[in-house]
């Protein structure tokens, strides 16, 4: 098979009622460009018969590469997955839900054809999503964009195209804890943002609980940033600060003979509070070491229980 000039991929996790429609609207699409492609779907363990989807459609066109992991290993390991088995030249990550219209791809080419090596879309509408789902997104965009190093575009989700040699460069940050669009914005080149409206879900519902979101902005907060750990400083110079000004506010207040102490109220919240705040710090601490702990075991980041025909299987990354 020739090389494909477009790999596009799909993390698929309990969408066996969107793929055919998926590889229909993509094929479409890319068809339409004259050029060779490739789609590949990571099964991220569905149990919904999502892979026997898959390899069908891999049997009717060898364009198709279906990946299967031996379990749930969650969304942006999926996409990494993915980013390992393409082989093109420009490769596009798409969710397999059809959220993100494949007709905007080719907008998305057109900005990689004038020189930009990663082109991420930006959501400008959201249709038939809970209003809570837009607002936690929202505030965790903004959040993320205040206390981490690294400049994240707002409103972006993974739905982007990357250059060959940004993906070279992702593929050797093996990182475990991943949060994509934080590194495709931390390794540079040129970068572009195009607007699109998110379409609904072609079917089914949402795979990302709110456990999960949760995680994702844990994972985005934790690899780009220090700030919690810092935080524990702060508020430490804040409470010996204070703790130093009332040292002669005491003895001033106790030589004039003014009666103050009358309970014990103060102490008792003073101490709660900075026990509190210290158990907090600790488990900041915890949190980042597990982290630590994490990395240096070496895990793979995934296994793969089937890999595209003609490669070799029980490939572990
Ligand atoms: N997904 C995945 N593994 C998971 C959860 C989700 O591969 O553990 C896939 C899912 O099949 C979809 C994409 O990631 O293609 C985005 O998930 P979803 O549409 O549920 O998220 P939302 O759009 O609601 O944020
Ligand atoms: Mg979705």
């Amino acid at each position: 098979m020739t090389q494909p000039i477009y790999s596009i991929i799909a993390p698929v996790y309990n969408e066996h009622e969107s793929l055919t429609e998926l590889y229909r609207r993509v094929s479409q699409v890319m068809d339409s460009t004259g050029e060779p492609w490739e789609l590949v779907l990571v099964d991220d363990g569905s149990r919904d018969g999502s892979s026997q989807i898959m390899r069908k459609l891999a049997d009717e066109d060898s364009k198709v590469r279906p990946v299967v992991f031996a379990r749930n290993f969650g969304h942006q390991i999926a996409v990494t997955a993915g980013l390992d088995y393409a082989r093109g030249k420009a490769v596009v990550i798409i969710d397999a839900d059809l959220q993100d219209p494949p007709e905007v791809i080719l907008e998305l080419i057109a900005k990689w054809k004038e020189g930009y090596q990663v082109v991420y879309a930006v959501r400008e509408e959201r249709e038939g999503e809970s209003w809570f789902k837009t607002a936690t997104a929202s505030i965790f965009y903004r959040l993320i964009y205040r206390i981490t190093d690294v400049k994240i575009p707002l409103d972006t989700g993974d739905f982007r195209l990357m250059d060959r040699a940004v993906v070279d460069v992702l593929n050797t940050m093996r990182e475990r804890h991943r949060f994509l669009r934080g590194m495709a914005a931390w390794v540079g080149f040129r970068q572009i943002g195009v607007p699109y409206s998110r379409a609904a879900r072609f079917a089914g519902t949402t795979k990302y609980p709110l456990s999960k979101m949760l995680k994702l902005a844990e994972n985005a907060v934790t690899s780009f940033s220090y700030f919690p750990l810092q935080l524990a400083t702060y508020i430490g110079f804040i409470a010996a600060g204070l703790g130093i000004l009332a040292i002669p506010v005491v003895i001033a207040l106790r030589l004039t003979g003014w009666q103050f102490f009358i309970g014990q109220a103060t102490t008792l919240i003073a101490v709660l509070f900075l026990g509190g705040v210290q158990l907090i710090s600790l488990g900041i601490l915890g949190e980042y070491l597990g982290r630590v702990y994490d990395e240096v075991r070496g895990r793979p980041l995934y296994i793969v229980s089937e890999a595209p025909s003609n490669e070799e299987e029980n490939k572990i990354e």
